[in-house]
């Protein structure tokens, strides 16, 4: 067998996890392409006793984890988890609703931001409350309101759908209400990996701990009007049906009119920023949805058989959150270090500042996720277009590539078919 050849399947079996015909032609040295590590890592570098798994497991969840349990050979372990998921998460769960969070608290990579997945029954309320942090959403089923209000005393209220955004800047209240016909669901993100949904200032709350007379001087009204507020908090209950949205704009209008940004963005509506054969991406930040300042986002689609570029984020850590599909996703750090792992509808994944990253759909259908940074902007750095912005010697002499095979880096491509 020729060099080249051996090559090859060293890198075929590593990319499949198999064991390959050529199980221990390198367990000694390692150091060949597909195969990089000293001492090499992976199964195609031992025998099937070293191995095998005989202890104590359950398949049930060790088989949503195939990478984990049988790395490539160009894995080198060590990494912080990066992989973590709502569909494990605690579920608060009361009338009107529930919600379950993945937070710092848990996931130990992600400072920047925490995630909240909500639902609402038909007719639930979110209670009227504020926050430290900013909150960026997505729906992700049915249709809600969002009623909110700005610094300067103006209120909005808006009904939305499945695919949009909203985005409230840190302190401004608001409030969530579900308008049927089958409740609404949605993932929220806090500009804060500490930042808990329960944790925020309730306007129930505030109302039971201050006394019932300074109520009453504040809202120029007798102290018997507030005999029946909650004495409890409601966070999520079961509310009326909703006003009409004209309704709804007329009652909250005032002589201050509405506000002059927009807390909502209908991403479904957009045009892809790109498109190519192998998938297509939608970029949302304040270039395009102004007040979200501090929240930048992409919604990704992978065809079956396209990859996610190699590609890194020189601004921000990115934050994701799988929809639909099927994905794999290989994390590379200095050291090295490289790890991979799979994702499934309702996970969450998070990629350090700059490190390399590249996402393959593994399933038969689309793969659609998330990509959000805390940043003003979406940006990003992609190796195949730094290879073709670097003098072609330069490049070459490095990689021992042939000069010609280097002008396919310049084909532009952020999503590539395989
Ligand atoms: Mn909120
Ligand atoms: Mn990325």
């Amino acid at each position: 067998m020729g060099l080249l050849s051996r090559r090859s399947l060293l890198a075929a079996g590593a990319a499949a996890g198999s064991v390959a015909a050529t199980q221990g032609a390198s367990a000694q040295g390692g150091g060949v392409f597909g195969n990089p590590d000293r001492p090499a890592e992976g199964r195609i570098n031992t025998t099937p006793d070293a191995f095998s798994d005989p202890g104590p497991k359950n398949p049930g969840l060790t088989s949503q984890f195939p990478s984990f349990q049988d790395p490539p050979a160009t894995d080198v372990a060590g990494m912080d988890l990066f992989w973590a998921s709502f569909n494990n998460a605690h579920k608060r769960v009361q009338s009107g609703g529930w919600a379950r969070e993945v937070t710092q608290a848990d996931f130990a990579v992600s400072n920047a931001v925490s995630g909240v997945n909500m639902r609402l029954s038909t007719g639930g309320v979110r209670e009227l409350h504020w926050h430290q942090q900013a909150e960026w959403a997505v729906m992700v089923d049915g249709q809600c309101r969002i009623s909110v209000l700005d610094v300067e005393g103006r209120p909005a209220v808006r009904d939305l759908k499945q695919g949009d955004l909203w985005y409230f800047p840190p302190g401004l209240p608001h409030a969530l209400q579900d308008l049927g016909p089958s409740g609404a669901e949605f993932v929220l993100v806090f500009d804060n990996g500490r930042a808990s949904e329960f944790n925020t200032l309730l306007l129930t709350e505030w109302m039971a701990h201050t006394p019932p007379e300074v109520l009453a001087e504040n809202f120029d009204l007798p102290v018997d009007a507030f005999k029946n507020i909650p004495i409890d908090d409601l966070w999520i209950y079961q509310g009326p049906p909703p006003m009409a949205l004209a309704d709804a704009q007329a009652a909250v209008r005032t002589p201050l009119g509405e506000p002059d940004v927009e807390y909502t963005f209908s991403m479904i509506d957009m045009k892809p920023s790109k498109i190519t054969k192998g998938g297509e991406v939608k970029i949302i930040d304040s270039r395009n949805f102004p007040v979200s300042t501090n929240i930048a986002a992409a919604l990704v689609t992978v065809k079956p058989g396209g990859m996610r570029e190699l590609h890194w984020h020189p601004n921000a850590d990115e934050w994701q959150y799988y929809i639909t599909g099927q994905a794999r996703m290989t994390v590379f750090n200095t050291g090295p270090k490289a790890q991979t792992a799979d994702f499934c509808p309702g996970d969450v994944g998070v990629v350090k500042k700059s490190f390399g990253h590249y996402i393959q759909n593994t399933g038969t259908t689309d793969l659609v996720f998330m990509e959000i940074f805390k940043d003003r902007q979406y940006q990003e750095v992609s190796l195949s277009q730094w290879m073709a912005g670097t003098p072609p010697d330069l490049v070459a002499s490095h990689l021992n590539m042939d000069p010609k095979l280097l002008a396919k880096f310049r084909t532009p491509r952020v999503v590539v078919p395989s």
